[in-house]
């Protein structure tokens, strides 16, 4: 099978934005911007042996290269439109791809994303995908608007992707399944990002570990931080392996939880929770913006300096 006949099998679909004037099977796509609107734009690569085992399901590899970079355009606010994958095979092996291209449609279904391009070569399995989408200009989120005062905000469970590698690694040795589909089926909170637009200061979407997530807040906007222990949102799961000896640090030092950590106004979460409807994603205050650098955490009485230690790109 010739590349242009593995793109129109695998990834060609009918375009479901009207902006989207001209997608895959030309030399560009053509894209169209609504007049109040600015672009927001990323990419993620996931490399088969550094960021998934390479047996992987393909459905969840699909569907997880698109949901991390949903996850960033969730924590500007801004509203998916488009994705453009760059798809990197050993070989052609059309199992594999039918539910690869399963799993990234069913995603990009649910938030009319249209695959807009992309590109395909032989190598090493690697999956390179840049998502946008647009957001009203003074209505995107940012790492630096973080102010004194504000309460510090997580949304999901913390740490869960991290405690399901060592699952699937056996370094834990009972295996919990929603833990494990946090690793690798993660969901991008985009319906809260959308809501977070106005209300809050600061976002950022937590993918190395909210320490060193946090970090890049605090740092981008000037202030300092404190979060408790006992505020931290930690599952079923998370909670069995700190009762059975687990390091403590493992929540606040894993990655790929892709949740979003914002902050606000403390009198601003009535009107969060009026916009989102119930059901969906559950959030947690688990701090409060301070003026005096660095991060800290409060563990019953004890105050303790927390490090940007987080996942490590090299
Ligand atoms: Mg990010």
């Amino acid at each position: 099978m010739d590349e242009f006949a593995l793109i129109e099998r695998f990834f060609r679909r009918t375009p479901r934005r009207p902006q989207t004037r001209l997608g895959i099977g030309d030399d560009c796509a053509l894209l169209r911007l609504p007049a109040d609107r600015v672009l927001a734009v990323t990419m993620d690569t996931l490399v088969a042996g550094v960021h998934f085992f390479p047996d992987v399901d393909p459905e969840a590899l699909g569907h997880k290269v698109l949901a991390v970079n949903l996850s960033d355009l969730a924590a500007v606010g801004a509203e998916p439109v488009w994705g453009f994958l760059a798809l990197t095979l050993p070989r052609v092996d059309t199992d594999w791809l039918e539910r690869f291209a399963g799993g990234l449609f069913e995603l990009a279904g649910r938030y009319r994303v249209d695959l807009a391009g992309g590109d395909t070569t032989r190598g090493p399995l690697t999956v390179t995908l840049q998502a946008s989408g647009w957001v009203p200009e003074r209505q995107a989120l940012k790492r630096s608007g973080a102010r004194p005062g504000d309460g510090i905000y997580l949304s999901g469970w913390l740490g869960d992707a991290g405690l399901g590698l060592k699952m699937l690694q056996g370094e834990v040795t009972w295996r919990d399944p929603d833990t494990v589909a946090r690793l690798l089926r993660p969901e991008p909170r985009v319906e809260l990002g959308l809501a977070l637009r106005g209300l809050a200061h600061a976002c950022i979407d937590v993918s190395d570990g909210l320490a060193a997530d946090l970090h890049h807040l605090l740092n981008a906007s000037g202030v300092g931080g404190t979060i408790e222990w006992e505020a931290l949102p930690l599952s079923p799961a998370m909670r069995r392996y700190l009762t059975e000896g687990g390091d403590w640090r493992l929540p606040l030092q894993a990655g790929e939880d892709y949740e979003l950590c914002f902050t606000m106004p403390p009198w601003r979460e009535a009107d969060l929770e009026r916009r989102l409807p119930s059901g969906g994603v559950a959030w947690h205050r688990i701090g409060t913006i301070e003026k005096q650098d660095g991060l800290r955490i409060t563990k019953g009485e004890k105050v303790t300096a927390l490090p940007a230690v987080g996942y490590r790109h090299f």
